[in-house]
């Protein structure tokens, strides 16, 4: 799968080298494979069979990925108009969106209504007003309040209806004749093992029953994400147990995975601008240092909030050839900005020297929330799954012969749409 990775990477540097140097030639760029995404479908599937996912267009909106998405049937967890326009405008009917997002706007609840989404969550009873007032007829998730302290990132803390409130907010919402339905949580990004969700469906029993009581019908149970590769199977398999019984038995089950879609269908290529060799008795205590043209206020941020430790790769075929030593170097990366925070990596080993003019790639670049800065382009996708070996990689710009998989219909539609922009 890699190799097709890397293939793109050189196609779109010999670009460069044909057409002479030009502003783009210092942009960091992505890669992206859409068969990564479909693997982890179906891996979805195999594991989850019976919670259908609503992938968090929040984590990446990458239009080809949204598409991939709705063509494999996901629905959509959104959190803003923005968001749930991407989405609406790739055809996708707003039965398969929710609007998950517990503290929204008034405008974008008469966006929504007038969108025809119709699923939203709550977690306050304010929020409940402003439902009355814009979006009344809505269908209504109770975001519950789920902790995990293990967590990569811990977004309870910003949202979730603890355990006390939970009845006042059923009775409120009964109160102004608001249709609740089911439940949400959300344990943050990167759990680290079932416990927070199994203490959630718990706790997601227990509100079922009150709001019962109450007559609410309920029929929807909503797991939120945290979903990550590498224990993956492992927390499918403590959730397949924990959600046989205690629901009523026509309960929908959905979850709402980004990262996990995303992540690993996207590699990063940077440009090392500039670096600086230690000299003297320096070169004993410090490595040598690597500037690129990416950093931790553009694709990196997770490596300010997460705490992730980054493994960059020489790119094969990368300026200097043969001139270059070989064997493991040591280096510190920084990135582009002026700033001292701006250290991607402090320590890395790279398989050989590096030069200025080299790239340097990044694998699972694909779940990182840019805030505003803007991204860099995607310049080639390519399709692993794909089963069409007769194609070449003319289509990626080169006539390089390719093992497996092409550039698949989807860049022909993102040719198209950029026409249209
Ligand atoms: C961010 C978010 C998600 C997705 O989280 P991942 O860790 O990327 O799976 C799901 N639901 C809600 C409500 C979110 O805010």
């Amino acid at each position: 799968m890699s190799r097709l990775i890397d293939l793109a990477i050189e196609s779109h540097l010999l670009n460069f080298k044909h057409n002479g140097l030009n502003a783009a030639e210092d942009d960091p760029f992505f890669v992206m494979d859409l068969g990564e995404v479909t693997r982890q479908h179906r891996r979805w599937r195999l594991h989850m069979p019976g919670v259908h996912p609503f992938y968090a267009v929040k984590c990446n909106s990458d239009p080809p990925l949204l598409r991939l998405l709705a063509e494999k049937g996901t629905g959509f967890d959104c959190a803003s108009v923005e968001e749930m326009r991407s989405v609406l405008g790739l055809g996708v009917d707003p039965a398969r969106i929710i609007f998950a997002n517990p503290c929204k706007s008034a405008s974008s609840l008469v966006f929504a209504r007038q969108a025809g989404v119709n699923l939203t969550t709550f977690d306050n009873l304010d929020e409940l007003e402003t439902i009355k007032s814009y979006h009344p007829d809505c269908r209504l998730v109770l975001r519950i309040f789920a902790y995990d302290k293990d967590a990569l990132l811990n977004l309870s803390q910003k949202f979730g209806a603890p355990e006390e409130s939970v009845l006042s907010l059923l009775q409120r919402a009964r109160e102004l004749d608001l249709n609740v339905m089911g439940v949400s949580f959300h344990v943050g990004t990167g759990a680290c093992n079932a416990m927070p969700y199994l203490l959630a469906i718990q706790q997601a029993k227990g509100v079922f029953e009150q709001a019962q009581k109450l007559g609410h019908r309920m029929s929807l149970l909503d797991l939120g994400g945290g979903f990550q590769d590498y224990n993956f199977e492992q927390i499918a398999r403590s959730l397949r147990g924990a959600l046989g019984d205690g629901f009523p038995s026509d309960t929908r089950i959905i979850a709402e995975p980004g990262r996990y879609y995303a992540r690993s269908a996207y590699t990063l290529a940077c440009k090392v601008m500039s670096r600086r060799r230690q000299i003297g008795s320096l070169a004993k205590l410090k490595p040598d240092m690597l500037y690129q043209n990416d950093g931790v206020y553009g694709s990196f941020m997770n490596v300010l909030i997460e705490k992730e430790t980054i493994q960059p790769f020489l790119v094969p075929g990368s300026r200097h050839g043969s001139k270059r030593q070989s064997g493991p170097h040591c280096y510190s990366i920084w990135g582009p900005t002026c700033d001292s925070v701006d250290c991607v990596v402090n320590q890395t080993i790279i398989e050989s020297e590096v030069k200025v003019g080299d790239w340097l790639k990044y694998k699972n670049m694909g779940a990182t929330q840019f805030n505003g800065f803007s991204k860099p382009r995607v310049v080639a996708y390519v399709d692993s799954e794909s089963q069409d070996y007769q194609k070449e990689a003319s289509c990626l710009g080169i006539p390089l012969p390719v093992e497996k998989g092409c550039v698949e219909s989807i860049t022909a539609w993102v040719a198209q749409e950029s026409l249209k922009a």
